[in-house]
């Protein structure tokens, strides 16, 4: 069997005009510019998937996340990744992803939107192998170690009655974890907030903050400190991403734990944050890692006694889909992202996909990745 077609395919999805915007953001006439191109993002579904097809007709797809230019990891499939894969042997998963990743090492372009592409072509090649031998991908994977995934439900929120009323309608909607991103704000502001979600939802519900790297190391330990008080489970990307060192100071200070890792994207970058202890949950992202990649980071976090919680964030339906296998597949799984407010729009491109049944996934035992893309729909959304 012979790979003989590697398409990528960017796509914007906008939101329904009706929809409440994702992240409750302040009213237009007071954002910034850079505030509002990032609410336009927020409220976009923008990422690239990627159709594999062999000389047999078998077929796979896979979505390397990129969120704000997805035509970038478009280009680099098209210009780099495609030339190396097409003619090889779809079984070859690891030495496909290796080849690619030695080809442009010495240049330095070792994570990244480069890294996105081979996640991509990684996650369609895991699908179409499924479709071949009419295997999950989790079998693929090594096995599946449990049939349903505890899931937590991003909302957002810049007003403290609001962010409680959204959290109530996640709750009656079954979600029992809910995960407040509170980007931008200060200490007293977040502590607010998430003092009126807590009171709202009483004590059962499982609550993490988010914090979009937003806070020194002094702060952030401050403001764990008071989240510790409202029984929150964990702080998420408290600090810079380039500072491991920091986040271990914060994580050494606090009982919370401290989530964090969604931007690396290899196990030579996850090394450094383990060897620094510099986080107590690790949050790899399938659609900026791939599955091969991302089996070896939970492996090496597992070496470090750290629990996985896959990070989803900005990833559409295959992406979901993908972290859903792998996350059936690990002996550290804590729990599993999912944004429900823009599930919808994110699936128009599936006619069969993953949605969460009363705050859990079950794990499809269906072929491939468990989705049934529909293209003509994703054609229709191709930018
Ligand atoms: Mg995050």
């Amino acid at each position: 069997m012979k790979i003989t077609s590697v398409e990528a395919i960017a796509i914007c999805i906008d939101p329904d005009p009706s929809a409440a915007p994702v992240m409750a953001g302040r009213a237009s006439g007071e954002l910034d510019d850079t505030e509002a191109l990032r609410m336009r993002n927020l409220a976009r579904h923008q990422t690239c998937l990627v159709r594999i097809e062999t000389d047999t007709g078998a077929i796979g797809w896979g979505e390397g996340q990129e969120a704000v230019a997805p035509r970038v990891v478009k280009t680099i499939i098209d210009d780099i990744c495609a030339p190396l894969v097409l003619g090889r042997d779809p079984f070859d998963i690891e030495a496909i992803w290796a080849s690619q990743y030695q080809f442009l090492r010495e240049a330095g372009h070792l994570t990244g939107f480069y890294i996105d592409a081979l996640a991509g072509i990684d996650i369609a090649l895991y699908d179409l192998i499924g479709n071949v031998l009419e295997q999950p991908v989790a079998s693929l994977l090594g096995g599946r170690m449990r049939d349903r995934l505890k899931v937590y439900a991003g909302i957002g929120g810049r007003q403290p009655d609001a962010s409680a009323e959204l959290a109530a309608k996640h709750v009656d909607d079954g979600f029992r974890a809910l995960k407040l991103h509170l980007a931008r704000q200060t200490n007293d502001q977040i502590v607010e907030i998430v003092r009126a979600v807590r009171s709202r939802v009483g004590g059962d519900v499982e609550l993490m903050v988010d914090v979009h790297i937003g806070k020194d190391v002094s702060e952030a330990i401050k403001l764990g400190r008071r989240l510790e008080d409202l029984d929150v489970q964990w702080m998420e990307s408290p600090t810079a991403p380039e500072d491991p060192y920091g986040s271990a100071d914060i994580a050494r200070a606090l009982d919370l734990q401290i989530a964090s890792g969604e931007w690396l994207r290899t196990t030579w970058q996850w090394r450094e944050f383990l060897e620094a202890h510099a986080l107590d949950v690790a949050m790899p992202d399938i659609s900026r890692s791939g599955l091969t990649e991302s089996k070896r980071i939970a492996q090496l976090c597992d070496t470090y006694n750290i629990p996985v919680a896959p990070h989803v964030g900005r990833g559409g339906t295959i992406a979901l889909a993908a972290t859903i296998q792998f996350s059936a597949t690990i002996p550290n799984f804590q729990i599993i992202e999912h944004m429900h407010q823009v599930h919808e729009q994110r699936s128009k491109i599936c006619t069969t996909y993953p949605s969460p049944v009363d705050g859990e996934f079950l794990v499809s035992d269906t072929p491939g990745m468990g989705v049934t893309i529909d293209e003509d729909a994703v054609r229709s959304y191709a930018i």
